[in-house]
């Protein structure tokens, strides 16, 4: 996707109100808000050492929680700014507000490689209607607009998105990394390309199978989502597994689009059943395999693929040059339905002459509790802006920035 990034442009003494993916989980402790989990801060780092090292002057913008336009100082970015200030190891300026007098004046008395970070700008309630005038005063911050918040960028926010109808918008260098590997990388790819979905909900997939229908040689079905296919295409028996008659046109229609365009269509071949499941207690019944060719019990559920279907995957996987992952295969936030998820994320890793894309989501907390995140090649740091993207939709912070 040819958009300019901040590799392309001047930066050298520029205001650079920088949209980034700040919205940290943070834990209440003695009346102070803490942060639990810095992972969002230290992925903008790199754009942030960039802008410093080009003497820009950098502005920075995020959301945090869902204050509906109301300010609240349980989420005030103020404990983010001081966290950063601690990981770059330089003074980090923190302004009350993301618009008005108090915050150009800091704007505008930042030095070369100076650093201010800008209250939730979620405290506006503009923000996540694009309130153009709310996107206007943002923007009278700064001569120039860095996006680097690809998670939002599937809003339309006034700060994701409209203020860069006021300024030069180039992408940060994560938004760009991104756009390279969910999209770019995709077009072209390597081949074998190998894509793997998984997850609850065909109708949640569906756009993303479609699309990948067109470019992959491999498509791979794990997940709640692969009973319906298994219904259809072996003609077994599913249990209780994840079902609705509604999945089944549209399963349908992506088995005829693989067989008119000749792309291999892999589902699981047997399934790790339970006789109780209760996903809010964590908690399966009893398990047994439903091998190959075996109808599953009627009062039984699939919660994984089987060691069959692991092989044939992973058989697969070993084969590619390009591999993308989105979704589990099972119920892997629990233990006992986490084996098959493990197994391919580890078979995505093994094959280090691949280019391997873990495309947001659970896969991504799937790689990392198998402690495999280091070995592949990207990990996409989007949910549901990962999902739009890889269904082909034009995400609306990205349309706004400035093409090469
Ligand atoms: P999604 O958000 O569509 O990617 O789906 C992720 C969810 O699908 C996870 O919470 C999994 O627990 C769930 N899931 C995966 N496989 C199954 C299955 N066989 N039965 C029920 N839920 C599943």
């Amino acid at each position: 996707m040819a958009k300019k990034s901040i590799r392309d442009i001047s930066l050298s003494g520029k205001r650079c109100f920088v949209r980034v993916d700040f919205n940290v989980p943070l834990d209440e402790k003695d009346g102070q808000m803490v942060i639990t989990d810095d992972t969002r801060i230290k992925e903008t780092l790199p754009t942030l050492k960039f802008l410093i090292e080009a003497g820009a002057r950098v502005i920075l913008a995020s959301h945090l929680g869902r204050p509906k336009g109301q300010r609240d100082p349980k989420q005030s970015l103020r404990p983010i700014a001081a966290r950063l200030s601690e990981m770059i190891k330089r003074p980090v300026d923190f302004a009350d507000d993301c618009i008005g007098d108090a915050a150009k004046a800091k704007a505008m008395a930042l030095q070369d490689g100076g650093v201010l970070v800008l209250e939730n700008v979620r405290f506006h309630a503009g923000e996540e209607k694009n309130d153009p005038e709310l996107a206007r005063q943002m923007a009278d911050l700064a001569e120039i607009y860095v996006n680097d918040a690809f998670g939002s960028a599937h809003r339309a926010h006034s700060s994701t998105a409209g203020v860069a109808a006021y300024l030069p918008a180039v992408s940060g260098l994560l938004m760009e990394k991104e756009l390279t590997y969910l999209h770019d990388e995709l077009e072209n790819p390597e081949r074998p390309f190998v894509v793997i979905l998984g997850g609850a909900k065909v109708n949640d997939k569906i756009e993303v199978i479609n699309r990948l229908l067109e470019k992959a040689d491999t498509i791979i079905i794990g997940g709640g989502m692969a009973y319906t296919f298994r219904k259809l295409v072996q003609g077994i028996a599913i249990g209780k597994s994840l079902y609705k008659p509604e999945w089944e046109p549209i399963a349908q229609a992506a088995i005829e689009k693989a067989k008119a365009r000749g792309v291999k269509l892999l589902i699981p071949v047997d399934a790790m059943v339970t006789d109780a499941f209760d996903f809010d207690a964590k908690k399966l019944g009893n398990m047994k395999l439903a091998a190959e060719g075996q109808d599953i019990d009627p009062e039984w559920e699939g919660v994984d693929i089987g060691p069959a279907s692991v092989k044939l995957f992973a058989d697969e996987i070993a084969k590619a040059k390009t591999v993308i992952w989105n979704g589990p295969m099972g119920v892997f936030e629990i233990k006992e339905a986490a084996k098959g998820t493990f197994a391919i994320a580890e078979a995505i890793a093994a094959n280090q002459r691949a280019k391997t894309i873990i495309g947001g989501g659970d896969s991504v907390k799937a790689v990392k509790k198998a402690g495999v995140a280091d070995k592949v090649t990207f990990i996409s740091t989007g949910g549901g802006a990962s999902l739009e993207l890889l269904e082909g939709k034009t995400l609306p912070g990205v349309a706004a920035l400035n093409n090469k």
